[in-house]
């Protein structure tokens, strides 16, 4: 049985982390998958409730510092590793001071108190401080570290209210914390801290690059893939995201598309009654041209105006899973203009839920 809780209902949500079991939890990314970060097998709940890979490691959510607090805290409570060279913990120190709480997820060496089945069996592990109030409130109330992975089952469209949380874990879970609607929309930004003190972006997310590059006043690299045995890891894996439904890809001016590609749009949804559409901005012109086309019935959905991708973020997964929800055979989805910032992750996702999906000739 899954119990919806309210704001007002942490103490019973925090209660049920304590002994071990699952609560769903809202961030200012997407809803998380709660669960206590020492426990092992709270822990292995987790893996099960997602049907996730046990080689896609979790990242550890930890309580706002108190007056005093930093990276030694986490040091102290053997969740980072004791002894960090210099530059390395002045680099993770900094980047804590600039964007913590936030949507910024760091992966440092990881502490002794930390379970292989967190990091599987990585020597570091990923750790990010919610900006979201309820989820502080609910790790300061339950005084533990919480793992929070999104609250979808693997590989699905990540839940940006509790009601699609609810949807993919109902049953799985013990409670869902009711938050509204999440503000960001998007997962965090996952870096990696060098010993060198270089930064590594794996993830882009919800905390642009550039941000980064100016806090730091150096470049932050592309990511290394991390090998897990024979496996490449995780979020990193090339479909995820995915609606049931075929997703296509196209370009911010579909024109050309439109025009060279009606032919195998029709073959491809021979018998078809209708398609859906998320783009940007007015939909209209998109909705006429596929309609006068294809003969059929367009939904359309728009992520906002043109340019505006922290709207664009906010509604991503809400809009996916409402087209995905839709009587369309097929979703086509535009991708936004611009490639930096949260348009970094935004073509991140839209390209991994498009994997699955043979693309048009
Ligand atoms: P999520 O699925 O949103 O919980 O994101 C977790 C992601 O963080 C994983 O899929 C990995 O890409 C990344 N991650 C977590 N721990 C590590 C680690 N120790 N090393 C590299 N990447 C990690
Ligand atoms: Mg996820």
């Amino acid at each position: 049985m899954t119990t919806m809780l309210t704001e007002d209902q942490i103490p019973q949500a925090a209660a049920i982390l304590q002994d071990g079991g699952l609560v769903v939890m809202p961030t200012e990314t997407v809803y998380g998958l709660a669960a206590h970060a020492l426990h092992q097998l709270a822990v292995t709940r987790v893996f099960q409730a997602k049907e996730r890979p046990a080689n896609d490691p979790l990242i550890v959510h930890v309580p706002p510092f108190q007056e005093g607090e930093d990276l030694s805290t986490l040091q102290a409570r053997g969740l980072v590793a004791d002894e960090l060279p210099i530059a390395q913990a002045k680099v993770i120190q900094r980047l804590m001071d600039a964007f913590w709480p936030g949507p910024l997820t760091l992966i440092v060496p990881r502490g002794s108190h930390v379970p292989d089945a967190v990091t599987s069996g990585l020597d570091t592990v990923a750790i990010r401080m919610p900006a979201h109030p309820l989820a502080q409130q609910l790790l300061q109330a339950s005084g533990l570290p919480l793992v929070a992975p999104s609250a979808n089952r693997f590989g699905r469209i990540s839940p940006t209210t509790a009601q699609a949380a609810l949807e993919e874990l109902d049953g799985r879970v013990d409670a869902i914390v009711d938050g509204g609607p999440c503000a960001v929309g998007v997962e965090s930004t996952v870096v990696q801290i060098t010993e060198e003190g270089v930064v590594r972006l794996l993830r882009p997310g919800g905390t642009p690059q550039q941000r980064l590059e100016d806090v730091l006043q150096t470049p932050v690299l592309p990511g290394r893939p991390v090998h897990l045995g024979a496996h490449i890891s995780p979020g990193l894996t090339e479909s995820h995201y995915a609606p049931r439904k075929p997703l296509v890809l196209v370009s911010h001016e579909p024109q050309h598309w439109f025009d060279t590609r009606w032919e195998d749009l029709r073959a491809r949804l021979e018998g078809a009654e209708s398609i859906a559409w998320v783009g940007w901005g007015d939909t209209a012109s998109a909705q006429n041209q596929l309609h006068r086309h294809l003969h059929m019935r367009v939904h359309c959905f728009s992520l906002g105006p043109a340019g505006d991708l922290e709207q664009g973020a906010h509604k991503l997964f809400a809009t996916l899973r409402a087209a995905d929800a839709s009587d369309a055979v097929m979703i086509i989805a535009q991708l936004p203009a611009e490639r930096t910032g949260l348009g970094a992750a935004l073509v991140d996702r839209l390209t991994r839920a498009s994997a699955d999906t043979t693309p048009l000739a």
